[in-house]
């Protein structure tokens, strides 16, 4: 058994397994793939002090310095069930998928999260290409060019206000008859002068020249035609699903969208389980955030652990 076990090895947890591992706890880290979502980056410019890096280097750096300490990496495990310990102090346990278990003391539960997809074609060969998922991170790529955003919710509407800073048009594309974010946002939206927004569109298909996206197809839902958009770029913003499903039934309080609740320490509602970044209901999802999430649900850990004894 260990003082502490991470579940999960992005930005969050490789954070929290090296603060813990300073402390001198025995800490082990599991991961259904080490590195999580910055393997899936190509640039990243916004991890302050550093100009410009790449995914996997990044996640190869995450992997060095874990390595600088002793913790011991369990990679490509994949957990299935959540068993808390019955008293304070005691043991968790948690399965995974190939059937083994591994308990602690302490937990970070730091499994992230997945950007929801469209589903059409064109989307997947053309992500990194054009296809994006994060405006904070990617939006400076499209300067001047033009632009789809897909989805009327608030982070929709939020990133078509903050792109249409930045680059030269932007059409917002939502599903249904309307959209769906808070007022203040739409009214902002539509005082913009380089903003088209449709509704009862459906994206139908992503085009481009084999190397880079030129056009979006999407289908107007009462006429039934077709339209074809040329633009240089794709913003999907239609959900980020955390990776939650694993802890129904749990006892962990998640909120309606499964994101686990976590309290300023990163405590969840049971004791000695803590959360970080993406996971969770911290606001802003990104890696400078999940990195400090994740060093704070370590601390958190520490704190618990030397105050409760095992029983
Ligand atoms: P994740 O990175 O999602 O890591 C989760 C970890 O948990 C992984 O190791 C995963 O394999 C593991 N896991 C999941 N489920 C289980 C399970 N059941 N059992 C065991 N392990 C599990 N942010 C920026 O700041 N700048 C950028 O430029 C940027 N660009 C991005 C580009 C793309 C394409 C994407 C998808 C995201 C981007 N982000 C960027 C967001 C950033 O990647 C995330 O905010 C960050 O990775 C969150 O870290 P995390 O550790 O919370 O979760």
């Amino acid at each position: 058994p260990f003082e502490v076990l991470v579940v999960g090895g992005g930005p969050a947890g490789a954070s929290a397994a090296i603060y813990t591992a300073r402390k001198g706890f025995s800490t082990g880290v599991a991961a259904e793939r080490f590195g999580g979502q910055v393997q899936d980056t190509m640039g990243i410019e916004n991890f302050i002090s550093v100009p410009y890096t790449e995914g996997p280097k990044l996640a190869a750096a995450l992997e060095a310095h874990v390595g600088e300490y002793d913790i011991d990496v369990m990679n490509l495990q994949r957990a299935e069930k959540l068993i808390p310990a019955r008293e304070v102090g005691g043991y968790h346990e948690v399965v995974f998928a190939n059937g083994a278990s591994l308990k602690a003391r302490s937990l970070v539960i730091s499994t992230g999260a997945r950007w929801r997809n469209l589903g059409v074609p064109g989307e997947a060969e053309y992500q990194t290409k054009g296809v994006a998922y994060c405006p904070h991170c990617d939006g400076p790529l499209f300067k001047g060019k033009r632009v789809a955003v897909i989805g009327g919710g608030n982070s929709g509407v939020e990133a078509a206000i903050d792109l249409a800073n930045i680059v030269g048009h932007v059409t917002l594309i939502e599903f249904d008859s309307k959209l769906r974010a808070d007022q203040v946002l739409v009214d902002k939206l539509k005082s913009m002068k380089n903003v088209v927004i449709l509704t009862s569109a459906q994206t139908t298909e992503v085009e481009g020249d084999g190397e880079k996206v030129n056009a979006l197809v999407y289908k107007d839902r009462e006429t039934g035609q077709e339209h074809k958009i040329e633009l240089e770029g794709v913003f999907v913003q239609i959900g980020l699903v955390p990776n939650t499903e694993w802890l129904k039934d749990s006892g962990l309080e998640l909120t309606g969208r499964g994101e686990i609740v976590i309290d300023e320490k990163a405590a969840t509602n049971l004791p000695g389980i803590f959360a970080a970044g993406d996971v969770t209901t911290v606001p802003y999802k990104q890696i400078i955030i999940a990195m400090g999430e994740g060093s704070k649900a370590a601390l958190s850990a520490f704190d618990y652990l030397i105050r409760n004894e095992a029983p």
